[in-house]
């Protein structure tokens, strides 16, 4: 990636047409599920707007094809569920799942017992072929199972790397697809290590998606925040609560404070910013002066520079609590997590396959979020889809585990796996998308001096409740920092 370039945000997506097939469309299968929530693909849907409609039908008529096997594999993921670098059962389903196709795996990859790879080539050696890269997610959380869906992400990501392999065969296209299994996305920052172990370097670009709850089919496109876990332990001295408590120093009193501390602190966080903590202790009983206490505190913000920044400042509250206190204190960074940037051109021509191919509405944004993910930041995206959960139930919940094995979650799942695969085609096929896509992600470092040299409109600031806030639409949320940066001042 490199600076940005004179025209690189103009006229990006026009899609290269290519003469329209008149084959009959492969039909989903779709119909082998009821069906209530996203909508079943229609052939008179129209095909005008996407890449190559011909390549989709193969895509159609491969996932078609596979779902009720990808069905049953998330089932028994689901009915499995492992906490992070656990993943033994769904590492072995998986990798065998794909060794059966025709995938080369590579198990206990990089030195990550449930981490593993699977790489399909086709026409190996060819000039300037390109690598597209697919995440597939498997950790699911303690006590709730699968409430955030990996089981669901998981056999995306197999969807839609053997969607792709099939399209390379069926239309004689170069390339290769790496599929990775990457465990501990819920803590542990798998894809993190990953990355620093190299797994993403081979890669031009990277796919996945996530699901959420809502009623109706949509996808989004937002960034997430960067973050950075912090573990404090307070040791103190512990004494009878009434008959000598001058003889303790009391541990959870430097807890409290720092609480109150780090309380404070946030009424001067700016709206991307978040601290939020707990306490953790062991024998506590109310007629001893605590000699221990333990804290886990997580700090976000939209780029990892300002996280770093704000740590410091979560640092010297803990600091002092000790130091009012009279304890030691012992300080640990845990999981830090870089922001999420999504590729723009990505999405935005993965919007026209869900506009024009499936009539599901689609929202890019440069707004920040709540949440983090531990995606790596190579032109990639990660689009939000909906499934559909019982009162309306989101992630990490136990209603978003069970909506998270029924048959609408499977079908909203192909559906969003035919438009990943799409747009990966179109990465490995079309040479001047690709230089596009190089153009769309946008290093934070260099947008302080350059944020209107691409020829976009002036951001708008809107009102919020904290204050004056930016929406960038189909922005970078580098382009958010920038923005927020020129407004703040
Ligand atoms: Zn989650
Ligand atoms: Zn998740």
């Amino acid at each position: 990636m490199s600076d940005i370039q004179a025209g690189c945000f103009s006229a990006l997506l026009r899609p290269r047409r290519r003469k329209a097939t008149t084959t009959k469309p492969a039909l989903m299968a779709a119909s082998e599920h009821p069906v209530r929530g996203p909508p079943p693909y229609s052939p008179a849907a129209p095909r005008e707007g996407i890449y190559r409609p011909e390549v989709m039908e193969t895509i159609e008529a491969t996932l078609a094809t596979l779902d009720v096997d990808l069905h049953q594999l998330s089932l028994s993921i689901h009915d499995h569920p492992e906490l992070n670098f656990q993943e033994r059962f769904a590492h072995d389903a998986l990798t065998a799942f794909m060794a059966a196709r025709g995938f080369a795996v590579t198990p206990h990859y990089l030195g990550l017992e449930t981490a593993w790879r699977a790489e399909f080539v086709h026409m190996p050696g060819a000039k300037g072929a390109r690598v597209v890269g697919v995440n597939a997610e498997m950790d699911a959380l303690p006590g709730v199972g699968h409430a955030c869906g990996h089981n669901l992400i998981a056999v995306a990501g197999v969807g839609v790397a053997l969607a792709l392999a099939a399209a390379l065969r069926a239309h004689n296209t170069p390339g290769t697809v790496v599929l990775l299994g990457t465990p501990a996305e819920e803590a542990g920052g798998g894809k993190q290590l990953l990355l620093e172990r190299g797994a993403y370097e081979e890669m031009n670009v990277c796919v996945m998606c996530h699901p959420m709850g809502g009623a109706t089919q949509a996808v989004g496109f937002a960034p997430t925040l960067a973050l950075q876990v912090i573990n404090v332990e307070f040791f103190g001295h512990a004494a009878h609560a009434a008959f000598a408590p001058w003889e303790g120093v009391n541990a959870l009193d430097a807890a409290f404070l720092a609480y109150g501390n780090v309380s404070a602190l946030r009424q001067q966080l700016k709206p991307d910013q978040r601290v939020h903590g707990i306490v953790q202790g062991r024998d506590w009983t109310p007629n001893v002066i605590p000699d221990y206490a333990k804290m886990a505190w997580i700090v976000r913000a939209s780029v990892w520079d300002d996280v770093v920044v704000l740590r410091d400042r979560v640092i010297k509250c803990l600091d002092a609590a000790a130091m009012a206190t009279g304890c030691t204190h012992s300080i640990t960074f845990g999981d830090r997590y870089r922001e999420l940037h999504q590729n723009r051109v990505l999405a935005e021509d993965l919007a026209a396959t869900a506009r024009e191919q499936y009539g599901v509405p689609t929202s890019i944004t440069g707004d920040v979020s709540s949440a983090s993910t531990d995606f790596v930041t190579l032109p990639s995206i990660h689009p939000t889809y909906n499934i559909p959960t019982d009162g309306g139930a989101q992630n990490h919940t136990p209603g978003f585990t069970r909506a998270s094995r029924t048959p609408e979650a499977h079908t909203a799942t192909m559906l969003m796996a035919r438009m990943l695969a799409l747009t990966g085609f179109r990465v490995l096929d079309d040479g001047a998308f690709f230089e596009q896509v190089g153009c769309g992600a946008i290093p934070a470092t260099h947008l302080h001096n350059d944020i209107f040299h691409a020829g976009e409109a002036v951001p708008r600031p809107r009102e919020s409740g904290a204050g004056v806030y930016v929406v960038l639409g189909g922005l970078d949320v580098s382009w958010v920092h920038a923005a927020r940066e020129l407004y703040y001042r």
